[in-house]
């Protein structure tokens, strides 16, 4: 098979730009012109350092990140931030509160989907005799018990002065997203953004909120951070929308990076302590080379497409066109759409195709016209179609063009 005959659509790794790969290529043999590939070079060598720094500048400048946050690169994907944030997090509250008993040090979890409860299991593991709250969770909203909606925050229970308040942005296998920008107005949806104006202030410092955490791992660089500046930490691994596997980016507020007590009795490994890799400038250890030089190379290359909006409108498109030929076979009864209008997600999109034998039949057609990726997780089966960045309007055209097709021959 040729690369050009494939459309591949799978929630992560994902599909990355073929001119950057093709750049890529060149510099790991030869980088800029130094005779050395670039995973050959030294991690502190200056040409490594101005790609970190150029790495950070252009991520700075297309997300808006604030004076008052660092972005940091790192190892150990989203789950590893899933231990490192309740580490870090309990650090900080543990040094304003140092008197407060250990029980009532709460963690707040917004559980909308299946990595959001990976979160949350591991905060159990290791909260000690801290609490771990469920401010809200999808499942208790719906008549079958599965990730759907996120309903509005009257139905939310925020702990007064939590650690932090944790959600992730996009739900990657369920395809529950927070903003839901592709609802229709005039339709009476819910249009569910994430309940800032529902959250308590930080007793600690009033100007902000309390402590926000959250996971962008499958929305990071796909549209702005609603108020980035509230966010304690963001964390994201690359291999969605920014690069190959490897890389963790984090934008982390200055607060959250005061060193440990060196007599602490709640010690945080060393890789895993914010202020250590804040300190190091990302290099207290060998950073994921590889991946954040392809990850520089994206992000020019969506500069040089016109920054971040252009990405947002491109995304627009793309989840407006496939959503509405989903519907067009939900109303003949071919699919069902699995989550409610409001809170579906424009990165992945799920769907059931109904009948006997019939999702079997739409994957082995899938696979005929060279998509690739589309079977959904195998926790919830059905299908899934991920429109990250790299998947470009073109190709979501042919995806439209095979599904409408699909709902033609099928529709009762
Ligand atoms: N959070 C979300 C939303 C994800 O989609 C993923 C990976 N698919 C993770 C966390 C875990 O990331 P990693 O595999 O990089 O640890």
């Amino acid at each position: 098979m040729q690369r050009e005959e494939i459309i591949n659509l799978a929630a992560g790794p994902s599909t990355l730009p073929q001119s950057v790969l093709q750049e890529a290529a060149q510099g790991l043999l030869n980088y800029e012109g130094t005779g050395i590939g670039l995973t050959e070079l030294s991690h502190r060598s200056p040409d490594f350092t101005k790609l970190t720094t150029d790495l950070e500048n252009i991520l700075r400048k297309h997300l808006n990140v604030p004076q008052t946050h660092r972005v940091l690169f790192t190892q150990g994907g989203g789950s590893l931030q899933f231990s490192a944030v309740v580490m870090n997090l309990l650090s900080r509250h543990r040094r304003l509160y140092p008197d407060l008993p250990e029980k009532d040090r709460v963690m707040d979890y917004v559980v909308t989907g299946n990595w959001s409860s990976k979160a949350i299991e591991e905060a159990k593991k290791l909260a000690g005799p801290c609490t771990v709250h469920t401010v809200f969770d999808g499942r208790e909203h719906s008549a079958d018990r599965k990730f759907q909606a996120i309903s509005a925050a009257e139905n939310w229970k925020i702990s007064n002065n939590p650690a932090f308040v944790y959600y992730c942005d996009n739900e990657t296998v369920d395809g529950v997203q927070f903003d839901g920008y592709l609802s229709k107005e005039g339709e009476n949806n819910e249009r569910i953004r994430f309940p800032f104006h529902a959250l308590p202030r930080d007793p600690s410092n009033p100007t902000n909120l309390v402590p926000i955490v959250a996971d962008y791992s499958s929305s990071f660089f796909t549209r702005p951070i609603p108020q980035i500046e509230d966010h304690a930490v963001v964390f994201a691994g690359a291999q969605k929308n920014v690069g190959p596997a490897g890389l963790t980016i984090l934008l982390v507020r200055q607060d959250v990076l005061v060193p440990q007590p060196t007599n602490s009795l709640y010690p945080i490994p060393t890789t895993l302590e914010y202020a250590t890799l804040a300190k190091s400038g990302s290099l207290y250890n060998t950073p994921p080379m590889f991946s954040m030089y392809v990850s520089l190379l994206i992000m020019r290359h969506y500069e040089s497409k016109g920054g971040l909006s252009a990405v947002v409108a491109e995304s627009k498109i793309k989840v407006e066109k496939l959503y509405r030929s989903l519907e067009v076979g939900e109303k003949k009864g071919v699919f069902k759409l699995r989550v409610k209008d409001g809170s579906r997600s424009y990165m992945n999109v799920t769907f059931e195709v109904l009948g006997e034998g019939n999702e079997a039949k739409f994957l082995k057609e899938a696979t005929e016209k060279g998509l690739r990726g589309v079977k959904g997780h195998r926790s919830v089966g059905g299908i899934r179609i991920s429109l990250y960045n790299g998947v470009t309007i073109e190709q979501v055209d042919k995806v439209v063009q095979f599904v409408l097709e699909f709902v033609e021959k099928n529709a009762s």
